[in-house]
């Protein structure tokens, strides 16, 4: 047994993979800036016990809670904070006003997520169908 894990910022986007999959940029999301953070374990086969092979903690960008809590996937709310920043939209509320609801409440969502949210919305039509 022989387990590997690196940081989410490991390795590189190559350009082709980009083109390929039709981006213009690099997707935002999870970008690999070539960190090269990983650790390397596997299990001992004669005391039973896992071992640690190799073991790099450096990374090459910024970590700590801020940078954690900025990934798209700690900024969602939850369903029911996404409900209500729906119907605030729905009755007209400006997205700065919903934003600081969003992070009032926990959510540390940017201006472009609530747009976003905006977007989808008038995308979907009735409101019906997206809540
Ligand atoms: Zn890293």
């Amino acid at each position: 047994m022989y387990y590997r894990w690196v940081c989410k910022h490991f390795g590189r986007q190559s350009a082709s993979y980009i083109k390929r999959r039709g981006y213009k940029r690099a997707p935002r999301s999870v970008l690999p800036c070539g960190c090269s953070m990983s650790i390397h374990v596997s299990l001992d086969r004669v005391s039973k016990k896992y071992v640690v092979r190799r073991l790099n903690t450096d990374h090459n960008h910024a970590t700590g809670p801020a940078e954690f809590a900025s990934y798209a996937t700690n900024r969602r709310p939850d369903a029911e904070l996404l409900r209500k920043a729906r119907l605030m939209m729905q009755h007209g509320m400006k997205a700065r006003s919903v934003k600081q609801y969003l992070h009032m409440h926990g959510a540390k969502v940017t201006i472009r997520d609530v747009y976003n949210l905006r977007l989808k919305m008038s995308l979907g039509g009735h409101c019906f169908y997206l809540l």
